[in-house]
């Protein structure tokens, strides 16, 4: 065991890289919840409650949004973090942020920026959540960004093309060497499909897009499906999705907590440098149920999120952000002076990364009227 209970592979703030710019210590806080406490106080963390998860924020007011999905998900990955004696403080702190880079309009946002971008190094949300802590949150004085931990932003930073890597410096390098980041950051990857998996069924299956007896034959609800109806045959409709999905995220977090500490055992990492090098992630489920999971998650791919509904969507919102990526383009004055002044006029490649950093950061109803005020 380390430091405060924790085991000796967990994050260890008094081990850690440490931060970009040198601080003094917090006085009565460990480096990593004062990192969870600067995301929360974040401008990117309070614009995530108006952008979409899988539902346009105005399609009603019931769906997650990414706010409500960043705390499902780090709800999660503390239950898990508690009971593995992982770092509990990093994993929210990662959890809370890796979606600040996600554009409006989730990603149908994120393809139509991705195109927009297409000649000027394109445009990827992972990577921006990277970037908005690291250099487009303006809080302090002394420098741009959050100052985060490193462990912090190697767990934001999920997946990266050796190219973007290579430009990245500390946090890029696991790409390049082919090295796992650290339990926490594993677990908070995986805890993000768990939250969405569950409550993609539930908003899918309020919004009328996806049926019960569809989802049945998902192994991985018919099972939890069936002992529900067996012992309740009498429930509604609601009550019993949301009976079979806490079972179902109950049935996910316990196997991935046992399978992950078999394969601690098995491992044996000392050190979070143990965990990193081990060649493959120390963290996952058992290969029955991860299966089961990804069935689920290829059946709300087809089914959810192309459902024909939500492709009508996506076409008017991607033609949002493609006007107004253009509109900018031609036209810098038409962002605010913040951004526009921050423009090399000559340099077309600079002046797109600015135009994509101004839009992904909109939520969805601010793109769609201000795509109103200047179009009309
Ligand atoms: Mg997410």
């Amino acid at each position: 065991m380390g430091t405060a209970g924790l085991e000796s592979f967990a994050a260890d703030e008094s081990r850690s890289i440490g931060r970009r710019y040198e601080e003094t210590k917090a006085a009565y806080r460990g480096e990593y919840q004062r990192d969870r406490d600067r995301i929360i106080h974040s401008t990117a963390f309070r614009r995530l409650v108006y952008k979409t998860q899988v539902f346009v924020n105005h399609e009603g007011d019931l769906y997650r949004t990414r706010l409500t999905h960043s705390i499902e998900v780090a709800q999660i990955g503390r239950t898990v973090a508690l009971a593995l004696n992982l770092n509990e403080a990093l994993i929210e702190a990662i959890c809370l942020a890796h979606d600040f880079g996600h554009t409006p309009f989730g990603h149908a946002g994120q393809d139509a920026l991705n195109e927009c971008m297409r000649d000027f190094g394109g445009f990827e949300h992972n990577l921006q959540s990277l970037r908005v802590v690291d250099v487009l949150e303006e809080k302090y004085a002394e420098f741009s960004g959050l100052n985060l931990m490193f462990e912090t932003r190697e767990g934001i930073l999920k997946h990266c093309s050796k190219k973007n890597a290579a430009e990245l410096g500390d946090v890029g390098k696991r790409f390049l060497n082919r090295e796992q980041p650290g339990l926490e950051a594993q677990i908070a990857n995986i805890v993000d499909a768990i939250a969405y998996n569950n409550h993609d069924v539930d908003d899918g299956f309020r919004a009328g897009l996806i049926g019960l007896e569809q989802l049945r034959e998902q192994p991985l609800f018919g099972k939890q499906h069936d002992e529900v109806h067996e012992r309740y045959p009498d429930l509604d409709d609601r009550r019993l999705i949301y009976e079979i999905i806490r079972r179902m995220i109950n049935t996910v977090v316990t196997d991935l907590i046992d399978q992950t500490r078999a394969n601690i055992k098995e491992f044996a990492p000392q050190s979070i440098d143990d965990v990193r090098r081990a060649g493959k992630p120390l963290a996952s489920m058992s290969d029955e149920i991860y299966a089961q999971h990804v069935g689920l998650k290829r059946f709300l791919n087809k089914h959810l999120y192309r459902h024909e509904q939500k492709l009508a969507m996506t076409e008017k919102v991607q033609a949002i952000l493609k006007d107004l990526f253009q509109i900018y383009m031609t036209d810098i004055d038409k962002m605010p002076l913040q951004f526009s002044s921050a423009v090399d006029k000559q340099d077309k490649t600079s002046r797109a990364r600015v135009v994509a950093d101004y839009i992904a950061g909109m939520t969805d109803r601010f793109a769609i009227a201000e795509h109103e005020r200047i179009i009309g």
